[in-house]
């Protein structure tokens, strides 16, 4: 137990939106968006900030500072900043628990290809790490959510992130179904924005669709989910000025109804496709809902109306994939069939 206390240990979710981090024996340190700030100097590309002081600086420096995400769809996009990224993160970490060199467990899509996978573990290699393991992502987000993923009987997970929706469907620790649709919580808030154009002839940028979405947003149109309207300013496309408008949560379930369907319909299919003994045991089991998207106030309840089977929502759906990655490392000995090559 000590050993296990006392270990060297992190996990991550190195995720499109958000990064966690967490090590062992002290739960998570970081939790901060997967941000990196450039600064570009006679072509010269300076990395200025990661993370929660990368967004705050974008937004606050008068020179040219570029916001830059180093995932897109869930695989690094751009190598350097991902590499940099998870370097600021693995050091400020070490230095805070004093951890010399950490063995890191990091999880990928369960989609991932070899390429795509080696780049993950080439990254957490140069930024540190003694020994870098991988699992995939819908297996530490069933862990995560305290599934029995050994037992045999088939289970559906559905994580809705920044840019993409990925379905997996697990038997006995195995990943037996993995797809993913590039439909998630930045589709969400570009509907939003879609949406407030169209009716309001109003712009949004997307930092403030999201918190539309977040401190409004709900995916039901039936009266009697979120009561509260919301207040909007921005900019009328016509004349340039300065303008307010107010929308209920009914507008914002009209605005994201699009996006509701396409992963409506994107679950379906991946049911459809399922041989039959998996599907009734789905049917039978329900569907787990994590991810930040599983957040949106009435989805689950959305979901499971237009499709006919249940839907859980773990109690922290965004870090469900970070607990269960820790979890793995806590129990590595015993769960090393978990492991997958880089
Ligand atoms: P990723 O794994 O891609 O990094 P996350 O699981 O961290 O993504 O989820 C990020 C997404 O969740 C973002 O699109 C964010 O807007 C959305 N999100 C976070 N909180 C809420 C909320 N309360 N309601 C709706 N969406 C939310
Ligand atoms: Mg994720």
């Amino acid at each position: 137990m000590i050993s296990r206390v006392l270990s060297d240990d992190i996990a991550i979710d190195l995720g499109t939106a958000n990064t966690l981090v967490h090590v062992l024996g002290r739960g998570v340190v970081i939790d901060e968006p997967s941000v990196v700030a450039v600064q570009n100097r006679g072509g010269v590309r300076e990395i200025l900030a990661v993370g929660d002081r990368a967004r705050t600086i974008v937004g606050r420096t008068p020179e040219a500072v570029e916001a830059i995400h180093p995932l897109r769809d869930g695989v690094i996009a751009d190598f350097v900043a991902a590499e940099e990224m998870l370097r600021q993160f693995i050091r400020r970490a070490k230095s805070v628990f004093n951890l010399r060199r950490p063995r890191i467990l990091i999880c990928v899509p369960a989609g991932a290809t070899p390429v795509e996978r080696r780049a993950v573990y080439e990254t957490a290699v140069s930024a540190g790490a003694r020994r870098v393991y991988l699992v995939e992502e819908p297996v530490a987000a069933a862990l995560g959510a305290g599934l029995a993923i050994e037992e045999p009987v088939a289970q559906m997970v559905v994580d809705i992130g920044g840019g993409t929706t990925d379905i997996a469907v697990l038997s006995v620790g195995d990943v037996v179904l993995a797809r993913s649709l590039r439909c998630a919580g930045n589709a969400i808030d570009d509907a939003i924005t879609r949406y407030v154009r169209r009716e309001h002839q109003l712009l949004l940028s997307q930092a403030s669709a999201e918190r539309i979405k977040i401190g409004a947003g709900t995916a039901s149109k039936a009266p009697g989910g979120r009561a509260a309207e919301i207040r909007i300013r921005g900019r009328d496309l016509r004349h340039g000025k300065p303008k307010a408008v107010v929308l209920t949560p009914a507008d914002i379930a009209t605005a994201i109804e699009v996006c509701l369907t396409d992963i409506q319909e994107f679950i379906q299919r991946a049911i459809e496709d399922l041989p039959p003994e998996v599907r009734s045991d789905v049917l039978k089991r329900g569907v787990l809902l994590s991810g930040g998207g599983a957040l949106l106030q009435g989805l689950d309840a959305e979901l499971e109306r237009r499709l006919g089977v249940g839907f859980t929502v773990p109690e922290h759906p965004m870090q469900c994939v970070v607990a269960g990655t820790a979890r793995v490392l806590e129990t590595l000995s015993a769960r090393r069939h978990l492991l997958i090559e880089p």
